[in-house]
């Protein structure tokens, strides 16, 4: 590509959320360069300057352009106008808030640190995140706040598209959240409680479940999981009254994620479930067994037979 028509694509790049046709930089980058003899660089600056005050855009809105989520590219910095669809439980001293965003081309996560004092946000409501850097993990784009990056309520409704149906998932269960086991939920909306407090509806009924959250890692891509009290029982032989004595025998209702955590975490599964924003909501699971470990062992036991 030539000079002229990779500074025109530049610019419209920079520029293609505020309406800025490719042709109306071309005349504008032509008139420079060709009539008036201005050398291109000088007269790209010019052509940014200019569409700059025209549009009433700050320096910094340019260099974080707003950007919508099925286009966020890992290591980019942008601005990005999404809604709040999930929060979940931070895990980690570091994480202030995490969960996932949404707009009408995808999802993706979302991160706030700790250390930027940004936040908090809330579900259901739309927000513009400035100068947020997006970041790929497992196949799943997330974008970070930093202390660089500022949250602002937006007055917008917006629309989220939703990937979704039923699938099939096999991979390794890689963490199991401290939100699972024998836990209390809010009788009004069914969030986590913690001491009897919902976030949402404050001091509330509790009602005993069990239940497990975590991540499923397909080797290419993470799901989060939620696995009801039938799941569990399928694969541990654990339910609900089994899990109440248990914590009443030890004391301990803490017992019953450790119980948990060393039946089921690392071990493969096979997951039936319904996708939404990358959790699944498992219906069915069974073990699974990669083939190659059934092969090796149907060797070994031939092996055996001889
Ligand atoms: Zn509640």
């Amino acid at each position: 590509m030539d000079k002229f028509h990779s500074i025109v694509n530049e610019i419209y790049e920079m520029f293609k959320d505020y309406k800025v046709s490719k042709s109306e930089i071309e005349r504008r980058l032509k008139l420079l360069v060709f009539e008036f003899k201005v050398p291109e660089e000088e007269a790209r600056r010019t052509i940014i300057n200019g569409l700059r005050r025209d549009l009433n855009i700050s320096k910094e809105a340019l260099r974080f352009p707003l950007t919508k989520i099925s286009e966020l590219e890992p290591g980019k910095w942008v601005s990005v106008k999404a809604k709040v669809i999930q929060l979940w439980d931070s895990t980690s001293p570091s994480i202030a808030q995490w969960g996932i965003v949404g707009d009408e081309t995808g999802t993706a996560r979302f991160v706030i640190w700790t250390k930027s004092s940004k936040g908090k946000v809330e579900e259901g409501k739309n927000y513009l995140f400035e100068k947020v850097i997006v970041d790929e993990f497992g196949g799943v784009k997330s974008i970070k706040v930093t202390s660089l990056s500022e949250i602002k309520d937006i007055d917008e409704e917006i629309e989220v598209s939703e990937e979704g149906g039923e699938v099939e998932a096999i991979g390794a269960l890689v963490s199991i959240s401290q939100n699972s086991g024998l836990i209390q939920i809010c009788k009004l909306c069914g969030r986590f409680t913690k001491a009897g407090i919902c976030k949402e509806h404050g001091k509330v009924e509790g009602v005993e479940v069990l239940r497990l959250r975590g991540v499923l890692d397909d080797g290419e891509k993470m799901f989060e999981i939620e696995m009801d009290e039938n799941c569990i029982r399928s694969l541990t032989g654990l339910d609900l009254n089994a899990a109440k004595k248990m914590a009443f025998e030890n004391l301990d209702r803490s017992i019953v994620l450790l119980e948990l955590k060393r039946k089921l975490l690392g071990r493969y599964f096979r997951v039936f479930g319904e996708l939404k924003f990358r959790t699944i909501n498992v219906k069915r699971a069974e073990f699974f067994r990669p083939k190659i470990l059934e092969e090796v062992e149907k060797t070994l036991e031939e092996v055996k037979n001889w």
